[in-house]
């Protein structure tokens, strides 16, 4: 940590942070420059509690060094984390895809949609069963009786399972039928359902939030690891910005700066991501190119008849087709499909 001391800052200003600083066990390093001076912050392991510092007269500004998360961190474990989803690794070398509905309609649309993405090579399957909608008028999900269909999905396909817990009432529930746990957007910083679902043990898939920074979403995923459980995969899926084109932006560049700062998988999904059907196989292509662990795409055989998100959901058709692209890009890059 850098303490920036304002111009004119007295030697007894200077020397009273010092003493902060030695009352914390740390090592100050007064440094004069031309016109301020900064005082270095040496001996800790761990991000500063700073703010008590940065009230003392004569402090102009703190510049951390050190990141405020620990056991997601690069620092703390070097080796990438590869999530075990019952057979299928998520972070290794490997490129997984999961691949389904926005919602759970019916056993009939999710079997039809589910038979032709595992044909197609899809190793997980989505759907939701809570829905976390933007109007209350909208479709909600079917609730458990949704969740029981995504188990005979499981059962008949063979695919593994990805859906979502919106709040801490159904968390338990949701993970007892699932094989990965979402966390969406919406719910990134609902700190007591990142506890709850933490402690379920189950692989959690944890979105980033719409207006979300990576420290942010870094930050929400070190919950989940404090209480024991590191089966975590991050997922970009878009951010508010002003741009109209799209219904978010999808940042790619989170892809390189998570796999730089941290050792968790991440994923991308280009679906919500930008809402637009015409955007996923391109992005969907860029997504593997860039680095990401996998990929998670919305897809519906009625697209028209879809209870939610159909302008965003691509076709089994298309859904093949991209598969085979991948593959192709995958071999480009000397990586594998799952
Ligand atoms: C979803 O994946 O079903 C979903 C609701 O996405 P998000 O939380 O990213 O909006
Ligand atoms: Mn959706």
């Amino acid at each position: 940590m850098l303490i920036v001391m304002e111009q004119g800052a007295t030697s007894e200003m200077v020397a009273e942070v010092c003493r902060a600083v030695a009352a914390l066990g740390l090592q100050a390093h007064p440094m004069a420059g031309s016109l301020r001076i900064a005082i270095g912050v040496t001996g800790n392991k761990h991000r500063i509690a700073s703010d008590r510092i940065a009230s003392l007269p004569g402090v102009s500004e703190i510049i951390h060094v050190t990141p405020p998360y620990r056991l997601v961190s690069r620092q703390t474990q070097a080796a990438d984390t590869v999530v075990d989803v019952d057979g299928v690794s998520i972070g290794g070398p490997a490129f997984v895809v999961i691949a389904g509905p926005c919602s759970v309609e019916s056993e009939e649309q999710c079997f039809a949609i589910a038979e032709k993405v595992s044909a197609a090579g899809a190793k997980l399957f989505r759907g939701g069963a809570f829905k976390p909608r933007t109007s209350p008028y909208s479709f909600q999900g079917l609730g458990e009786p949704g969740l029981r269909i995504l188990r005979r999905v499981r059962e008949r396909f063979g695919l593994k399972i990805v859906t979502e817990a919106v709040d801490t009432d159904s968390v338990e529930t949701v993970a007892e039928f699932t094989d990965v746990l979402q966390i969406g957007a919406r719910s990134m910083q609902n700190y007591s359902l990142l506890k709850k679902a933490g402690r379920t043990g189950k692989p959690i898939l944890l979105k980033r939030g719409r207006s979300a920074t990576l420290e942010e979403l870094l930050m929400a995923a070190e919950y989940v690891l404090a209480e024991g459980n590191s089966r975590l995969i991050l997922c970009e899926r878009g951010v508010r910005t002003f741009a109209s084109h799209t219904r978010n932006t999808l940042d790619l560049s989170a892809v390189p700066y998570v796999k730089a700062n941290s050792h968790l998988p991440i994923i991308v999904d280009p679906s919500h991501g930008t809402g637009r059907r015409d955007q996923i196989v391109p992005l969907s292509r860029a997504a593997l190119a860039v680095g990401a662990d996998g990929l998670m795409v919305e897809v519906h055989h009625r697209p028209e008849q879809a209870l939610s998100d159909g302008a965003q959901a691509i076709t089994p058709d298309v859904f093949a087709e991209l598969m085979i692209q991948l593959g192709r890009l995958a071999a480009a890059l000397e990586r594998t499909l799952a």
